[in-house]
């Protein structure tokens, strides 16, 4: 068993981790991140860099050079019911250095603050490492157990930080109680082709009983087909020629290339879950992101708010740690800091999958227009307040330190 001992230890390598362990070593503290894949190159987990994770960029000074690695720019969110065409966001009035969404596979947008944060002499990633418990020591967490390339070893610090997504090994390992708030539906994820003559747009689409999201990738649209949850099995039983007409139906201008998904194998199932945590931390560990707080799909605002929790514990604990321990007083100033936007967002989300999405669901039919999405269309300046909730959402956090 080897043990390595550190400042911080944060388990997972997503949005949360990298970023809380980029902005704490950039103050001077000793950080592992332990990343339990070889790489970041894993699809379907969110490409959305938003205006405010941009805007963060640019407070760090490295947004150009971020820039510079391809990507669209999406400044619209639309909707399609039905045959009707209606834009409901505009991100172009938001008071931030991009005025728009960048989508970019998120494996570049990890590499690229992998990349800055291993410049720092003080940061240690530690890739194919897989945290499996939790070091306590007289109630107090002491830092993780892992399982690396060379076999099992410790690393024990002054402060644990579990951001190892939704299904957080950690978070089960320390007693903290999570509340479940429940999502109805699950995501198939899927590539369709793109031709010239499409849109370069965010493209919600509510066609039949369907729901299908497609998001702009240059040459293909990633796109997400919401299903009942746990009705993933069924549809396979039925069948790809059934699965493919389900597409023509919801798939609008793309529906000519749904003959592409010739195989379950091109479908990918990602169940969601909606939940959150009663305390985010005990003495000695904090939780951020997914792992505090999993956030649906929908408004693509998980890795948004990821960020944010980072970027609010690094405001917070940086400063402390260079001076000493940081107390659970001090951990628990992060999570009176986040729980607000947490609360705000996941409310929004669960009024859209008890309001919109289960009704479309449930109908088998194209849903009558709410006529809060025809004034949006109609009134530009109505636009904006679904941009900034989407693309800042509630209490923005900005870089101190
Ligand atoms: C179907 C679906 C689609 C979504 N689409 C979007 C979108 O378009 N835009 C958006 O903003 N949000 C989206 N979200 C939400 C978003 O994926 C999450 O909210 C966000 O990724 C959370 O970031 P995180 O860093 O907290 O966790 P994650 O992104 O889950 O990162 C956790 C990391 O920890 C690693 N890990 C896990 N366990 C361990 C362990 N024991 N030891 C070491 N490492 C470990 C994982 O490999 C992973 O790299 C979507 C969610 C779902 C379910």
């Amino acid at each position: 068993m080897q043990t390595q001992q550190t400042g911080v230890v944060i388990a997972g390598g997503g949005p949360a981790g990298m970023m809380c362990g980029y902005l704490l070593a950039r103050q001077g503290i000793a950080v592992t991140v332990l990343e339990k894949h070889a790489d970041f190159l894993r699809d379907f987990r969110g490409d959305t860099v938003h205006p405010s994770t941009l805007q963060v960029m640019h407070e760090l000074g490295v947004l150009a050079e971020f820039l510079k690695l391809p990507h669209a720019v999406v400044r619209h969110v639309s909707i399609d019911i039905g045959e009707e065409h209606f834009t409901v966001g505009d991100f172009s009035h938001l008071p931030t250095a991009c005025k728009y969404i960048a989508l970019m596979p998120q494996w570049d947008f990890l590499d690229f603050l992998a990349g800055k944060a291993k410049a720092l002499p003080n940061f240690h990633l530690m890739m194919s490492t897989e945290a499996t418990g939790l070091i306590v020591e007289d109630g107090d967490v002491r830092g993780i157990s892992a399982r690396g390339p060379d076999g099992a070893l410790d690393i024990r610090a002054g402060l644990t930080i579990a951001a190892d997504g939704r299904g957080s090994t950690l978070r089960d390992r320390s007693g903290l109680r999570l509340d479940d708030i429940g999502a109805p539906f699950d995501v198939l994820w899927m590539r369709l082709p793109r031709i010239d003559s499409d849109p370069v747009d965010v493209v919600g689409r509510i066609q039949g009983g369907g729901f299908f999201v497609m998001i702009y990738r240059g040459d293909y649209w990633q796109c997400a087909y919401i299903i009942a949850k746990g009705s993933f099995d069924a549809i396979k039983t039925e069948g790809i020629a059934a699965f493919q007409d389900s597409l023509r139906m919801v798939a609008g201008f793309a529906a000519d290339r749904a003959g592409t998904i010739e195989s379950f194998d091109q479908v990918k199932l990602l169940t969601v879950a909606v939940n959150r945590l009663r305390q985010w931390a005990r003495p000695g560990l904090l939780c951020i992101g997914d792992a505090a707080h999993a956030m649906s799909p929908v408004g693509g605002v998980g890795i948004n708010l990821a960020i944010q929790d980072a970027v609010a514990a690094s405001n917070i604990l940086g400063p402390v740690l260079a001076k000493g321990p940081a107390t659970l007083a001090d951990l628990n100033r992060v999570q009176r800091r986040r729980e607000f936007p947490t609360r705000i967002i996941q409310g929004f989300q669960v009024f859209v999958q008890n309001r919109v999405l289960t009704p479309a669901l449930d109908l088998h039919r194209t849903p009558k227009v709410p006529g809060i999405v025809r004034l949006m269309n109609a009134w530009p300046l109505l636009r904006r307040f679904p941009a900034r909730f989407i693309g800042l959402g509630p209490r923005p956090e900005h870089v101190q330190t």
